[in-house]
């Protein structure tokens, strides 16, 4: 099982290499590789730290030190998505309900408003 915080059907979809730290980007980097060479394996979407904030120097004792910006990231992909927290879902299903719900919209700018990374994810459709 997986625990992804919902924001983060996002960052894992325009990940390029870079993040908070070595840490954080090799865990993305095996994280996604689970992910993608298991596409049936199932998700639960989380509220707080998940698998990805495990490695990250934000996370502190499991509190985000980013404030309240990941919750709103997660609600709002939640509700675009018409998903809930606590839902388990395949990853395929998930990356595909994202993709059709928020990417193919062109809504990635509102659920990621003020994300300090949204450059590099809106590259990949210029
Ligand atoms: S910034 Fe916060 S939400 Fe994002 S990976 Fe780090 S701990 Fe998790």
């Amino acid at each position: 099982m997986i625990y992804l915080r919902p924001h983060h059907g996002l960052c894992i979809q325009h990940f390029v290499g870079e993040g908070y730290s070595q840490d954080f980007v090799d865990n993305m980097k095996s994280t996604i590789q689970v992910l993608e060479n298991t596409p049936n394996i199932e998700i639960t979407l989380v509220p707080a730290s998940d698998n990805i904030c495990s490695s990250c120097p934000n996370n502190n004792q499991g509190i985000c030190l980013s404030g309240q910006k990941p919750e709103d990231y997660d609600k709002s992909c939640l509700s675009l998505c018409n998903l809930n927290f606590g839902d388990v879902i395949q990853w395929k299903e998930f990356k595909q309900i994202v993709q059709k719900n928020i990417l193919t919209q062109d809504k990635l700018s509102i659920v990621c408003k003020g994300c300090e990374w949204i450059s590099i994810c809106q590259g990949f459709y210029e």
